[in-house]
């Protein structure tokens, strides 16, 4: 249920809404809206209609049910899109379009330094590169763990760019929520929901990927778990889902930034990278990315593809992704979004 405060109810009246919904065994989330704020009561729906008696308290405008399933992650909750904080002075939603580079892993100093220094002078904000690797094969690379969580906070010292980073196993979010800017839900944990709340319960963003096989509405469910516990802060990343087509990877499902611009008030990001599998065919996706009304990017750059540990076919060079950086901003010139 949404409960909508009247514009200019005091304090103690939103706080006596607060207290009430917890007393009806609800959970309250306050969201403040420019001209007022509403209170989403989220819990379980059988008995929300005991909710609609808060509508006689003083303050309270009206009492009315959300009617999709995910609840805060909705439009109705939240009408205006969330501008999400990465950190102090660096946000991605509203009139901004934020990129995000780096290797597909960290591999050793050497690389995550240069591939840092490259992308940050290419005009990109935040550094990626995975430390735990969810591989399809047990015999691959599967990541420098720890070891390469250190070698991300170097690269973050020697430029300033915030790191994000994938967290595979529940049990790693501690130790990877002390290194990390942004924690990264990959394809494969999209539906892994003790991973979401243990993750909800975290005050950093949260960059959830869609799964190659997850439906628009599977997908906000799962947001819904991270909003659930507490936490505000979920990017929303389309990075191609699985089709019929073997000339990409995945197919990027660029509808899925218009319709969930639509659905969610929440920001969402292109990965053209898993998306085609193919570097050639990443910068194009980027172009689509800003005209598709997207929030940003996150794009695997590595200094020499051929030798890379992971993706190195989908990676692109330093110069490709300064050339790729160029031909943007003029599109996000004319999508009105400041890179
Ligand atoms: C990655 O970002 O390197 C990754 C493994 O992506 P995805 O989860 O989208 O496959
Ligand atoms: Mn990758």
């Amino acid at each position: 249920m949404i409960i909508v405060m009247k514009q200019g109810a005091s304090k103690d009246e939103l706080a006596e809404v607060k207290k009430r919904i917890r007393e009806l065994g609800y959970k309250p989330h306050v969201i403040h809206g420019e001209t007022r704020n509403v209170v989403g009561a989220v819990g379980d729906e059988r008995g929300k209609s005991v909710l609609q008696a808060l509508e006689s308290l003083p303050g309270v405008e009206s009492v009315v049910p959300i009617l999709k399933p995910y609840k805060l992650a909705s439009r109705e909750v939240k009408p205006e899109p969330s501008v999400i904080e990465i950190v102090p002075g660096l946000n991605v939603g509203g009139g901004s379009f934020l990129v995000m580079a780096g290797p597909c892993a960290v591999e050793n100093e050497a690389q995550i330094l240069e591939c840092a220094r490259a992308v940050k002078a290419a005009g990109a904000k935040v550094l990626r590169g995975g430390a735990f690797k969810p591989r399809t094969s047990p015999y691959s690379f599967q990541g420098m763990e720890e070891d390469g969580l250190k070698l991300l906070v170097q690269a973050r010292e020697a430029t300033g760019l915030p790191i994000i980073t994938e967290v595979v196993n529940p049990r790693d979010v501690d130790l990877v929520a002390r290194y990390a800017d942004i924690m990264q839900v990959g394809a494969r944990n999209v539906q892994n929901f003790a991973l979401l709340k243990i993750l909800g319960r975290l005050d950093k963003p949260i960059l959830l990927k869609r799964g190659m096989a997850t439906t628009i509405q599977e997908f906000l469910m799962s947001a819904e778990y991270i909003l659930a516990e507490g936490n505000r802060r979920v990017i929303l990343c389309e990075r191609g889902i699985r089709t019929f087509e073997t000339a990409t990877r995945n197919t990027l499902d660029i509808s899925a930034v218009p319709v969930l611009k639509e659905l969610t008030h929440l920001p969402v990001v292109i990965d053209p990278s898993h998306a085609t599998g193919h570097a050639s065919l990443v910068p194009s996706m980027c172009y689509a990315a800003v005209a598709a009304g997207a929030d940003g990017l996150i794009v695997e750059v590595h200094p020499t593809p051929e030798t890379a540990a992971s993706d190195g076919p989908q990676s692109l060079r330093p110069a490709e992704f300064a050339t790729m950086m160029t031909k943007l901003k003029a599109f996000a010139q004319v999508a009105d979004k400041s890179l």
